[in-house]
């Protein structure tokens, strides 16, 4: 962990630097008050501080009330090092704002296990924002789909499922045919016309410039997880918003959202023309966007070979579907093999078993969700406690640990 030192005394940065390098941090040496103000309030700021009193530029107690003036996303940790040591000293330092105060000469152990209290507190933190995060996607997408729901409503005659066939399930999740069946009832969920649905003969190169909504489907009597990608330019993500909604997207958090809504419904439309043909389907509860060339992290890895690419045409845009499916990716494992990422393909506990699930089906796997599973059973000794899972595709792990 990187560790911003402002001090200008030369011989305790000296000493300060070699003790934060032997105890495994990473010190970002500075003398001025000012210049450290300028890194401690980017986005770029180290999490930890270690702050002197008297500093030339500004001085630590001034650095720590411009700190929390500035309101960065995330505020750094501040531990404040001076040879003060009154009492009224410490209540000062602590009043301006810093989250800790150490006294010079500092204690080598005291100090490490100060620094220790820090990082649990700067994880907790970060924790707390990326859950406000996703929160914050989350009700972007409620508000995006009320819209989508109240806009429905005069039109849900025109989704007419189709006629059950009576194909026997082979071992291929879906055939050209389900694919048909079930753009044909989703697509007109967002009240977009499908045009038309080619299937392609290989899977056509990808733009790195495009967008990819991706959602999952699996069906259980023939295990396979399929990975559902649904492939456009940014272009016609806003036309389509359009066209569905009447107005222009407000931002691309809102054109992002609405084309993992298509992936929903579309993967929604294969399960129910799974259920057609007497076979059970989960849905993830997740679905994303990402830009196919997803940044710094690199491009999309390559499909699996048995791929199947469609070319759909809705509302005059030409769209790609790929469906990528990944054989026997259902399992039964004991809480302690789980793996993140894991979707459970039944309620846990089972529905015979409980009224009241402590997981629904189709929930994403999380070491937090992970954990509480293991104390549980330890808590019950329930010995014999197994979950059906599906475990994810190495596509949807890239997807979810990249976007
Ligand atoms: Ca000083």
């Amino acid at each position: 962990m990187r560790v911003l030192v402002v001090e200008d005394e030369p011989t305790a940065q000296r000493v300060i630097k070699m003790f934060l390098e032997r105890s495994g941090y990473e010190p970002v040496l500075f003398d001025d008050g000012q210049k450290a103000f300028e890194l401690a309030s980017s986005a770029d700021s180290p999490p930890l501080i270690i702050l002197d009193w008297m500093l030339p530029g500004m001085d630590g107690p001034s650095l720590c009330k411009a700190l929390r003036a500035a309101k960065p996303k995330i505020r750094p940790y501040v531990i404040m090092l001076s040879s003060k040591t009154g009492k009224e000293d410490v209540a000062a330092g602590l009043d301006a704002g810093a989250d800790d105060y150490v006294s010079k000469p500092f204690n080598i152990g005291e100090m490490q296990a100060r620094l220790r209290v820090a990082c649990r507190a700067i994880q907790f933190q970060h924790e707390i924002q990326r859950q406000l995060d996703d929160n914050d996607r989350l009700n972007q997408r409620n508000n995006l789909l009320s819209e989508i729901i109240s806009k429905q409503r005069e039109q849900i005659a025109l989704a007419v499922a189709p006629a059950p066939s009576s194909e026997v399930p082979d071992s291929d999740a879906f055939s050209h045919e389900d694919v048909r069946g079930a753009l044909t009832v989703s697509v007109p969920e967002l009240r977009l016309q499908l045009d038309g649905v080619c299937p392609c003969e290989s899977v056509p190169p990808l733009d790195p410039v495009f967008y990819g909504a991706w959602n999952a489907v699996m069906v259980a009597s023939t295990k396979h997880w399929t990975d559902l990608l649904v492939i456009g330019s940014g272009e016609t993500l806003g036309y389509l918003f359009e066209k569905s909604l009447g107005r222009a997207p407000v931002n691309m958090v809102e054109s992002q959202s609405f084309w993992a809504e298509l992936a929903r419904v579309v993967g929604l439309g294969l399960i129910r023309t799974a259920e057609l043909k007497g076979r059970t389907g989960v849905l993830p509860m997740m679905s994303r966007t990402f830009p196919l060339g997803l940044g710094p992290q690199g491009n999309l890895p390559p499909l699996p070979a048995q791929t199947q690419a469609y070319e759909l045409s809705i509302a005059g845009r030409q769209i790609l579907m790929t469906l990528s499916a990944q054989p026997e990716a259902a399992l039964t494992v004991a809480p302690k093999h789980l793996r993140e990422l894991d979707i459970l393909s039944e309620a846990f506990p089972p529905n015979f078993a409980s009224s009241i699930p402590l997981f629904k089906e189709g929930a994403v796997m999380t070491d937090r969700f992970i954990e509480k599973l293991i104390c549980r059973e330890q808590d019950l000794q329930e010995e014999d406690t197994v979950l059906r899972v599906y475990r994810p595709s190495p596509l949807a792990k890239f997807i979810q640990r990249n976007s």
